[in-house]
């Protein structure tokens, strides 16, 4: 069987939460690194891929990678432009977008948040070789070597994507940043997600406390966890942490969650499953 393996690089959701109270669960924002056989995949390029990108460039062996934005806020790609091996000649990078509802493209997105006043480096001075890839989301991307992306557009401001990655027989889900309707379960994410081996969820909220923020597009872990059973996945991540939940808080998260569904984890810094 071939390695498929995720690690989780950032897990946090809209903005880094540096603080004693959060060394266990981690203070970056939203990064994921798969290995599927020798290829490496980024989900999302928020602080996490920082030091995902220094360990890539450490290890030598690997110049070719793919980054999967789910969308543009800044939690979703601030890490892009201080990803070491970007700026290395030596380098092939694919960057995917399909968010973009207003005839933006990729390469034009990245280009206006790298750019003076806001940034001193351009896109023009990254030295890898680039591929801006755009999409429209059911669309499905064929990455080679077995590899297949399939995508799914969800329910959050300005557009976010959620996709699902075959390999060797086995499915990841990644789903964040999305907004439930409360009392429902989408039948479409429900045939989007079925069968997956593991499905990692936009967690930013609790089914207690969601009332308070209907409309700022995020989820809660109890959502997950019924996706999870009406679509057979076993293996559920929760992810995309407030910037107020501290270890603690995450900890007794976790002996929630497992209490009624034992295949859930809270996402940390650190976190590695094989798919
Ligand atoms: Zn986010
Ligand atoms: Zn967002």
């Amino acid at each position: 069987m071939s390695r498929f393996e995720l690690t989780v690089w950032g897990a946090r959701g809209s903005i880094p939460a540096p603080a004693a109270v959060n060394t266990r669960y981690g203070s970056d924002t939203s990064c994921v690194e798969l290995r599927c056989g020798e290829r490496v995949i980024f989900l999302d390029a928020g602080t996490g891929i920082v030091a995902a990108g220094r360990k890539l460039y450490e290890e030598k062996r690997v110049d070719d990678f793919d980054v999967l934005l789910t969308h543009c806020h800044f939690d979703h790609v601030m890490g892009l432009p201080f990803l070491i091996p970007l700026y290395k000649d030596h380098v092939s990078a694919r960057i995917f977008a399909g968010h973009l509802l207003d005839g933006t493209t990729c390469r034009n997105m990245v280009a206006r948040f790298m750019c003076p006043p806001y940034f001193p480096v351009t896109p023009k001075q990254f030295a890898a070789k680039i591929g801006y890839r755009d999409f429209r989301p059911p669309d499905e991307i064929d990455l080679g070597d077995g590899i297949c992306v399939k995508t799914f557009r969800l329910n959050h401001p300005n557009g976010a994507v959620g996709y699902r990655v075959d390999f060797d027989g086995r499915s990841l889900c990644y789903i964040t940043d999305t907004e439930h309707e409360v009392g429902t379960i989408d039948p479409a994410l429900v045939e989007f997600i079925a069968g997956a081996e593991v499905m990692i969820y936009d967690s930013t909220y609790t089914d207690e406390d969601f009332a308070r923020y209907v409309g700022f597009g995020h989820s809660t872990w109890q959502q997950g966890v019924r996706l999870c059973r009406a679509a057979g996945v076993e293996r559920f991540v929760a992810f995309h942490h407030d910037v107020s939940r501290t270890d603690g808080w995450l900890e007794r998260l976790e002996a929630e969650m497992r209490a009624v569904f034992p295949g859930a984890y809270v996402a940390s810094t650190g976190l590695t499953l094989s798919v």
